[in-house]
């Protein structure tokens, strides 16, 4: 990018004050305080136009979701945000494009507290790509890492499953049109709320977590692998989302085993602290279900209201496995 237009883009969109203590945009580095006693958490995510979203997708939601989607992951770990950077990687100057983006980011940004300190501005040969990383702290030992789950542990989720996958699904018309159903879905894909309080909550309470990215089988499958231990799910303990409502058994399961874009929490716990969990579910005004729990052989089991056990081939689940992948 020309430099004068880069660095009118970086201060008029992406230049706020920083808060007192740190130093943000405009030096070679950003410059934090580190509080005692804590751990860093660090992580980042791209995501590129036409694989992480449609093109012409509202650029407000966009930058959102930028943000969003790596709040998530410090959600997950049990850690508070501190910052954020931005890199991103535009093929023409676009204001209207900027002014919106940068809005839905900040806006994000001031309800978690993690101000933008820093980044990169640059032209793209093609395409649009944005690269948030984010910064959090967590107490070391509370951090919750995905080898943390015991055999005996509740598994819960947080909200509710499948609404973006819905959405997805009728944008591309892979499913009928249903302009109810897609007005009622739409939001969970474009405004997903990262659940930080929730995971800051669950630090030094539960064992392990995931955020849902990819679907939540795949998903607790990571959770399952690094811990080296298996899981059963309870079909009707799964919380559906509103929207997939009197469809198809097949695909409200697809929905909500395989679809994608959640950003709720996967997160296991010893039953000795059921109550404490659900009371904080309560503080937060959030829906917390327990769906399964972990056992001690490898491999993850489904199973009905009957209890009886539900191969999860028959159910055409490999068949659908199509939910966009996040990496
Ligand atoms: P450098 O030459 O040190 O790489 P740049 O010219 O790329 O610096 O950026 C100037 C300042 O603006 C730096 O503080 C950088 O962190 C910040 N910056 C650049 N792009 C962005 C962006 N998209 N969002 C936030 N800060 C940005
Ligand atoms: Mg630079």
């Amino acid at each position: 990018m020309s430099s004068g237009n880069e660095f009118d883009l970086i201060a008029r969109y992406f230049t706020r004050s920083a808060p007192a203590g740190m130093l943000g945009v405009g030096d070679d580095c950003a410059l934090l305080p580190v509080a005692q006693g804590r751990e860093l958490a660090i992580s980042t995510d791209m995501l590129i136009e036409g694989r992480h979203f449609l093109p012409g997708v509202d650029p407000r939601s966009l930058g959102h979701k930028a943000l969003a989607v790596n709040l998530s992951d410090l959600a997950a770990m049990g850690a508070r945000p501190l910052a954020c950077l931005l890199a991103l990687s535009v093929p023409a100057v676009d204001h209207a494009w900027l002014e919106g983006f940068s809005a839905g980011f900040h806006a994000l940004s001031d309800t978690h507290g993690c101000p933008l300190v820093g980044g990169d501005t640059t032209r793209s040969l093609d395409g649009i790509i944005i690269t948030v990383t984010v910064l959090g702290d967590v107490e070391p030992a509370a951090a919750l890492r995905r080898s943390n789950a015991r055999a005996g542990d509740d598994i819960w989720l947080s909200g509710t499953l499948g609404a973006a996958w819905l959405a997805l699904q009728l944008l591309q018309k892979q499913l009928p049109a249903d302009d109810a159903r897609l007005q009622a879905s739409r939001q969970a894909m474009d405004f997903p709320m990262p659940q930080i309080a929730l995971g800051c909550g669950l630090a030094g309470l539960a064992h392990a977590a995931i955020d849902v990215s990819d679907g939540l089988l795949q998903d607790l499958g990571h959770v399952l692998q690094a811990s080296q231990c298996g899981a059963e799910l309870w079909l009707e303990a799964l919380p559906a989302h509103d929207a997939l409502h009197g469809l198809d058994e097949t695909v409200r399961r697809q929905a909500m085993l395989a679809g994608g874009d959640v950003y709720e929490l996967c997160f296991t716990a010893g039953s000795t602290g059921r109550e404490a969990i659900m009371a904080l579910g309560k503080t937060l005004g959030l829906k917390l279900s327990r769906i399964g729990r972990i056992v001690p052989d490898a491999g993850l089991r489904l199973f009905d209201a009957q209890g009886n056990e539900v191969s999860s081939d028959s159910q055409g689940f490999d068949h659908f496995a199509a939910s966009e992948p996040s990496a």
